[in-house]
């Protein structure tokens, strides 16, 4: 920008993104301009609003640069205007009935906070979206609404501690990405992965993650090339791809970026999972960013790493070196964990889908149950400001905050739990039950925002506050004791933690039905308002399409399954026991008193198998049938949950035998060890 804009426009531009003042035309000519002469210098004929509807994915619509001129000529041209505004016909994005068909128009507009960038020969915009009366039909809008009132809210709070310097307080993100590559012709064979994006059917195979010989181990040559490529797409992008490794599950990998704001980082996510796809098929793989393609190995998830960062460079979650930063330090924290503990709900509901219910407390992900972990060494000192005891690690020190310095505690004491869902490490939170084909937008529209309530409760607080170390001092004690049941140090995949977690009153919200229903709840809606993050329509909406996209994944999957069985699992089945039958026959003709008792035992066990497996199909369509009843979309969800679900679950088990019993060459789909193993 500074090569290509002159000073003033640049100047006017960078206050735009820094303090969101109004750009005004000339200056967005002058962008726009600049803007696509760099473009077309590079061969780009054609520009999009890139934007983030509600559907998770990324949307665009490419118009080309070409203007007519007389004499039968084109010209490329670019306007301030249309970079400002685009107006995609976008009558088929849900909106959760925000928005009748009749008046589908919806516009997107350049979120100039983010960079624009060159995508398959596009000039790529990012955008928001929202209807022709106003209302957000996108991830993008609300996530910036709740990194303006995190950042009102630090300021306050900063200000109270003399800090007249910091102007600005963002949130930042590292989300480390994890996925599967398998080869693209088995791919092609499967239905289920091709249609669901998951295996719906599949044996255990001989070896899995046993022996966790994956897990940082060397990356084969096919992969490696693959990673290598991808890296340089992602550098292009301006993406900082920095760490590459393989994951615990066969075929499975994980990158983790460099972090950066919370805009651009969840545009870059999204950018990351569209590269990886597509850089994966030059290679000849696919990669599955589904939550679960394999049942009996790890699922894929999503580290949102976040933090809370001033424009003059400081971290508000690194504990510091003086009382004073210390005492910032302990209010942050502070925030953070009444956040926690006050909107689990939300927390949950922010990562919810039908791909994710399969790992959440699955013996890999953290469990369903929102907790924080805080690593012994910050406990203890939480527990000594509560009791008001001395601390007693290392130096035994009274911790009085804003007056004490906090011991420093090694970084390494803070990172070893691997299975909480919430851990402080050292500088930051890693918020770890993201699924891994979700945007990170949601989870960190609710982070912001809820810890952003908390700081406004605070500097209410602290600022009518006559003393006001000694209102901090309270303020710290009273959050602790009021919110410590959230924090969680052990080990979160033990069954005895879900019946601590109930004692201790915290929320089990098993499966995504039962967790949006609190989405809704009254103390959610408010604070929603509060923030201007969404009106109660928007909630409502996004509720409402999110309880439908749970139903439509599991209908999906369940005519995915029966489609299987009906085409291919029950034919190859048949044909294996013709097989054996005619074997059998054969064997007899020759030797009539031969028993064939092998060929027999085995017709028999499969035809009771294709018995129960036809039994069970009929079951899950009934099941299907039954769902035309459900009234609204929270009851087709439930209905879905707690009668098809299962359906599905005991179809599997049925036909996974019999593809144990049936010969490798009638299997019609490439088995679990294959897909696995291959690349
Ligand atoms: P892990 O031990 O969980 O595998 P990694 O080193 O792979 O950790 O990933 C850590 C991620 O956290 C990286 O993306 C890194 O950039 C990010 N990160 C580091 N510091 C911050 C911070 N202050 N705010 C947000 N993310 C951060
Ligand atoms: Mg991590």
């Amino acid at each position: 920008m500074k090569e290509r804009l002159t000073n003033d426009t640049y100047v006017s531009l960078k206050k735009t993104v820094q303090d969101g003042k109004t750009l005004d035309l000339t200056v967005a000519n002058a962008v726009a301009a600049a803007m696509k002469d760099w473009a077309v210098e590079k061969g780009v004929t054609h520009f999009t609003h890139w934007f983030q509807p509600m559907t998770g994915i990324t949307a665009e619509k490419h118009d080309s640069f070409i203007t007519p001129v007389d004499g039968g000529k084109v010209m490329m041209e670019f306007s301030g205007k249309e970079l400002i505004k685009g107006e995609p016909d976008a009558s088929s994005f849900p909106s959760g009935g925000l928005r009748a068909t009749f008046e589908a128009r919806g516009y997107t507009a350049w979120d100039p906070t983010s960079f624009a960038f060159i995508k398959d020969n596009v000039l790529c915009i990012p955008s928001v979206f929202c209807s022709y009366t106003g209302e957000v039909l996108d991830k993008k809008t609300p996530l910036l609404r709740s990194i303006e009132v995190m950042n009102i809210q630090s300021l306050r709070i900063l200000k109270l501690f003399g800090d007249m310097e910091a102007t600005r307080v963002i949130t930042t993100v590292g989300p480390e990405q994890e996925y599967f590559l398998v080869d693209k012709a088995l791919f092609e064979k499967r239905k289920d992965l091709k249609y669901t994006g998951r295996t719906l059917f599949g044996a255990k195979p001989p070896k899995g993650q046993e022996l966790e010989d994956h897990y940082f181990g060397s990356i084969k040559p096919r992969v490696a090339a693959f990673m290598e490529d991808l890296d340089k797409e992602l550098w292009k992008l301006g993406i900082l791809a920095k760490t590459e490794h393989n994951e615990v599950a066969p075929a499975q990998h994980e990158l983790a970026p460099i972090f950066t704001d919370t805009n651009l980082a969840s545009d870059h996510n999204q950018l990351t999972m569209d590269t990886m796809k597509k850089v994966a098929l030059q290679h000849g793989l696919v990669c599955l960013l589904h939550e679960k393609p394999f049942a009996g190995v790890n699922g894929s998830g999503k580290h949102n790493n976040w933090s809370i960062s001033t424009n003059t460079g400081r971290n508000l979650l690194d504990p510091g070196h003086t009382p004073h930063q210390n005492a910032q330090f302990l209010l942050f924290l502070s925030a953070v964990i009444k956040a926690v503990d006050e909107y689990q709900d939300l927390l949950r509901v922010s990562i919810a889908s039908a791909a994710n219910d399969h790992r959440l407390g699955a013996n890999e992900a953290p469990p369903a149950i929102v907790s924080i972990f805080l690593g012994d060494e910050l406990t203890a000192i939480m527990d000594a400001i509560d009791s008001g005891n001395l601390y007693k690690h290392r130096e035994r020190t009274q911790m009085t905050v804003g007056v004490d310095v906090l011991p420093s505690f090694p970084k390494d004491t803070t990172d070893r739990n691997r299975t909480s869902p919430f851990a402080f490490t050292g500088n930051k939170f890693e918020f770890r039950m993201l699924g891994s084909s979700q945007s990170i937008s949601g989870p960190n529209i609710i982070l912001n925002t809820i810890v952003a309530e908390e700081l406004r409760q605070f500097a209410d607080i602290l600022e009518a506050a006559p003393d006001f170390t000694k209102a901090m001092d309270a303020l710290v004690k009273k959050t602790i004791r009021d919110h410590k049941r959230i924090i969680f140090n052990g080990n979160g995949y033990e069954d005895a933690w879900v019946v601590e977690a109930e004692k201790r009153g915290l929320l089990n919200l098993k499966s995504t039905p039962e967790a949006l229903q609190t989405f809704i709840a009254e103390k959610n809606l408010d604070l929603f308002n509060r923030h201007k993050i969404f009106s109660d329509e928007e909630t409502h909406a996004r509720y409402e399409i999110t309880m439908e996209t749970y139903t439509k994944t599991l209908n999906i999957e369940a005519l995915t399954m029966i489609d299987m069985v009906k085409k291919e699992i029950l034919p190859a089945a048949n044909t294996y026991i013709k097989e054996l039958s005619k074997t059998a026959i054969a064997v007899r003709t020759l030797i009539p008193d031969m028993a064939c008792e092998s060929q027999l035992n085995m017709i028999s066990e499969l035809s009771a198998l294709t018995d129960s497996v036809y039994a069970r199909t009929n079951a899950l369509e009934s099941a299907l049938d039954s769902a035309k009843d459900c009234k609204d979309a929270a009851d087709c969800a439930f209905y879905f949950r707690e009668n098809v679900f299962p359906a599905m679950v005991s179809l599997r088990e049925a036909a996974d035998e019999i593809e144990i019993l049936a010969g490798e060459k009638y299997w019609p789909y490439p088995t679990y060890g294959t897909l696995l193993f291959s690349v």
